[in-house]
């Protein structure tokens, strides 16, 4: 079977009624975009840029952080990159950052709430973004968004640091400007976020822990915890709905976007791109050949419709096996 989906390796993911979808991989590391192109991803969706920032005594400066981004652009060239600015805090500890104990750390500073507070931080990582956008199709992506104020903040950090380097007379490229959608509030609000950037992406892992108040990495109550659940299907198609409306681009790099069952959905509400764990390509890319559009818009009605999670998988069960 992977070696069916492996022989596609090169082929579109479009469905039997050609509507097209964009497979891209998710990363931690520049050297990982290697394993992307090798699974056939056409694009980096989420670059997790805690790794530069961890296990070590101080954060990295302007040119080791442009290094790493410049290289996976590169390489990704003309394809596009998402690189998402530093996510830390939650479950990713930075020592040097000193983030004091916390009873609740994701529910804590963390993401963009320490790069808006802490300008410096954020500031050296954008400009060296800036700088590495000339080598290749750069996406900048802001994690953990709940309010506009901070889209907003986040925006004017990126002019400052614009501004910076042509005062400098340091060369720099453009990019397109996104946000993840990963806390209940930024769904509820993505009709005025919109407005404000060029794309969404869905953050799945985060948006069901939010959303039905189970912490991701609690083996205890995994049950409690699942993306297909009606609740963090409403707030997907709601995102999905306000980006269609403002014509931005929509994508999703949680684990759901790699998840074969919530494939139609997914195509149902006619995403853009998927972006997930490299090896999880081929097989999407193979289901996505076998759906048609028309057929996912139907499943995706009335799953919408459901009254809980089991419903939801028992019925995508049914859809899936078909194909
Ligand atoms: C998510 O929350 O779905 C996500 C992609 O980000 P992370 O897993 O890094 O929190
Ligand atoms: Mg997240």
């Amino acid at each position: 079977e992977q070696e069916e989906a492996m022989s596609l390796k090169d082929a579109p993911a479009i469905t039997s009624d050609g509507f097209k979808l964009e497979l891209w991989g998710n990363i931690a590391h520049p050297n990982e975009v290697s394993s992307v192109l090798s699974f056939g991803g056409k694009g980096i969706g989420l670059f997790r840029t805690e790794f530069l920032f961890m296990n070590r005594n101080n954060p990295p400066g302007e040119d080791e952080q442009f290094e790493a981004y410049s290289k996976a652009l590169a390489e990704m060239n003309p394809n596009p990159v998402v690189i998402r600015t530093m996510d830390a805090g939650g479950d990713k500890e930075i020592p040097y950052l000193n983030i004091p104990k916390e009873d609740n750390p994701f529910l804590g500073y963390r993401a963009i709430r320490i790069g808006i507070t802490e300008e410096g931080l954020l500031l050296t990582q954008l400009r060296a973004l800036l700088r590495s956008a000339t080598y290749g199709n750069l996406y900048i992506m802001f994690p953990m968004i709940s309010s506009l104020w901070e889209v907003k903040r986040a925006k004017d950090l990126l002019r400052k640091a614009a501004r910076q380097l042509k005062e400098e007379g340091i060369e720099q490229g453009s990019a397109k400007i996104g946000i993840m959608i990963e806390i209940p509030s930024a769904a509820l609000m993505a009709d005025e976020l919109a407005k404000e950037v060029d794309f969404f992406s869905i953050g799945t892992n985060d948006l069901t822990q939010y959303t039905l108040a189970v912490d991701r990495g609690n083996a205890k109550i995994s049950r409690w915890y699942d993306h297909l659940h009606p609740a963090v299907l409403k707030l997907i198609d709601m995102t999905a709905k306000a980006a269609k409306k403002h014509k931005i681009e929509l994508g999703m790099c949680g684990e759901m976007a790699g998840d074969p069952l919530a494939l139609p959905i997914l195509i149902g509400m006619e995403f853009d791109e998927l972006s997930m764990s490299p090896p999880a390509i081929p097989k999407i890319k193979r289901l996505t050949r076998k759906t048609s559009l028309g057929r996912a818009k139907e499943i995706t009605q009335k799953a919408l419709l459901m009254k809980d999670a089991t419903e939801v998988r028992t019925f995508l069960e049914e859809m899936t096996s078909q194909l």
